[in-house]
């Protein structure tokens, strides 16, 4: 049986939040402050809507905000990690689930040629529109009230596993890698199989912190990381097991 990597993009696979990191792109690298305050809790994904269109009416192009994306720094460790997948990926499926959007994961994964190492990618559909706009719409419709309206990380999770089980392919163990909020959802549906990696000092870490703190017991066992290639070493003793 396969181990199911499940990976966050933002400040996980990529060193920062790439919906932040394309303000750079627009007029004096900043957003007017009406557009800056009209984002509402739970609904980033129209806030970025919004962004996206502001700076189409700017002029600016796709291939300006390629190169934006594109020169966002992978987090340390990371290729050597995808490399490694890479060459071991008889034993491991990998998918990403993330809150960024289609295109710019697309670009990243692209322009590094690590295409091959994902299997699937559960994200908000974006694209460029005849008027050269990139427009993008919620990754789905969920029930859960713990998370955003646009995605809630582990619905989709779920749907996979289970989607992966109805064709005959069940996992080993989940190994979930993240850093924000939103992976929250779905590591605490996780089960004693499993195992969650919260990037140290990060978000999700701190939270998980605060709930072992509040007694409220996890089923995963919980891994800490700073570099993919502390991930690479906990990858390299589970497929020894
Ligand atoms: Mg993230
Ligand atoms: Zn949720």
């Amino acid at each position: 049986m396969k181990v199911l990597l499940v990976f966050d993009f933002d400040n996980t696979i990529i060193d920062d939040n790439s919906d932040t990191w394309i303000i750079q792109c627009a007029p004096g690298k900043k957003l007017p402050v009406e557009l800056q305050d009209s984002y509402q809790k739970g609904f980033w994904t129209e806030f970025m809507g919004r962004v996206f269109k502001y700076l189409g009416d700017e002029g600016v192009k796709e291939d300006e905000i390629k190169r934006a994306v594109t020169s966002i720094p992978f987090t340390s460790g990371m290729i050597e990690l995808f490399n490694f997948i890479r060459i071991n990926k008889d034993k491991f499926d990998c998918i990403i689930i993330s809150d960024s959007n289609s295109v710019f994961i697309d670009w990243v994964l692209e322009a590094a040629n690590f295409h091959d190492v994902f299997d699937n990618m559960f994200t908000n559909p974006a694209a460029f529109d005849s008027n050269g706009q990139l427009t993008v719409e919620n990754c789905h419709a969920h029930s859960c009230n713990r998370c955003p309206k646009n995605l809630c990380k582990n619905v989709v999770l779920v749907e996979f596993v289970d989607k992966q089980l109805q064709q005959g392919v069940s996992y080993a163990r989940i190994v979930y890698i993240g850093d924000g909020g939103n992976d929250i959802c779905p590591v605490t549906f996780l089960s004693k199989n499993d195992i969650a990696m919260p990037r140290k000092g990060y978000t999700l870490h701190k939270t998980l912190s605060r709930m072992s703190q509040d007694l409220e017991p996890m089923e995963p066992s919980i891994v800490l990381w700073s570099s993919g290639v502390e991930i690479i070493s906990h990858l390299q003793f589970l497929i020894k097991e």
